[in-house]
C-alpha cells in the first residue's frame, strides 16, 4: 500500500516536473516570438558598420600587419648585417693566426665596440671576442651593464663568456655557428645559464661563421 502511495506520487512529481518545463518551453516560445523584428533603419546601421570596417578598419590593419611583417624583416636584415660585421672581427683573427671568432656589441642600432679573438697576441686564455667586445663597451659606456645592447658574435660562447655575458646583463645575444665542444650549451645544457629577459638568437649566417672556423682548423692539420 505504502510502495503503491510512493510510486503514485513519484509519477505525479515527474508529471509536473514535465508540465513545467513545458509551460516554460511555451513561455520562451511566446517571448522570443514577441521580439520586434529588426526595423530598416537598424538594417542601413548594419550596413554602414560594415561600409565603415571594410574601408576604414581593415586597410589600417593590413597596413599595421605590413608594419609588423616590415620590422620582423629588418630584424633579420639588422641580424645579418651586424652578424657580417662581427665576420669581419673574426676574418682579422684568422689573419692574425688566432681562431677565427668576432664580436660587435650593438646598442640603438650602432655598434659601439668590435673584439677579435686575441689569446695568442695577448697570452691569455680569456682574450676571447665576447670578453674584449664587452670589456670595450663596459669602457665606453663607464657602466659595468649592458642591459641595452645586444653582442654579435660568430660562434657559441664558451662557458667563460657566457659567464661574462650573464654579469654583464646583456639584453640579447646572437650567435653564428655552434659550438658542439666547446659552446657553453655544451656544459649547460638547453635553456642555458641566462634569465628568459635575455633573448638569444642563433644561426644568424650560420654557414659563413662555420666555414670560417673550419678552413682555420683544416689548414692546421
Ligand atoms: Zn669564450
Amino acid at each position: 500500500m505504502v510502495m503503491k502511495f510512493g510510486s503514485e506520487i513519484s509519477r505525479l512529481k515527474s508529471c509536473n516536473k514535465y508540465k513545467t518545463k513545458k509551460k516554460a518551453i511555451k513561455n520562451l516560445i511566446a517571448f522570443f516570438g514577441a521580439q520586434p523584428q529588426p526595423s530598416p533603419s537598424l538594417k542601413a546601421g548594419v550596413i554602414v558598420l560594415f561600409f565603415i570596417f571594410f574601408y576604414f578598419v581593415l586597410p589600417h590593419f593590413l597596413t599595421l600587419l605590413s608594419i609588423i611583417f616590415y620590422l620582423c624583416s629588418m630584424q633579420e636584415l639588422n641580424d645579418e648585417y651586424f652578424m657580417q660585421e662581427a665576420l669581419k672581427e673574426a676574418q682579422k683573427a684568422y689573419e692574425a693566426d688566432e681562431v677565427p671568432v668576432g664580436a660587435v656589441v650593438v646598442m640603438n642600432h650602432k655598434i659601439i665596440a668590435r673584439g677579435h679573438n686575441q689569446v695568442e697576441l695577448l697570452n691569455d686564455a680569456t682574450a676571447h671576442a665576447e670578453i674584449l667586445a664587452i670589456t670595450s663597451a663596459f669602457n665606453l659606456l663607464g657602466s659595468k651593464y649592458l642591459p641595452e645592447a645586444s653582442l654579435y658574435v660568430t660562434l657559441e660562447p664558451c662557458l667563460m663568456c657566457a659567464g661574462a655575458l650573464y654579469w654583464g646583463k646583456i639584453r640579447r645575444i646572437v650567435y653564428g655557428a655552434t659550438d658542439v665542444k666547446n659552446g657553453y650549451l655544451h656544459h649547460t645544457k638547453e635553456p642555458g645559464p641566462f634569465p628568459a629577459k635575455i633573448e638569444i638568437t642563433k644561426g644568424i649566417l650560420e654557414a659563413e661563421c662555420a666555414f670560417l672556423i673550419q678552413s682555420f682548423f683544416r689548414a692546421k692539420r
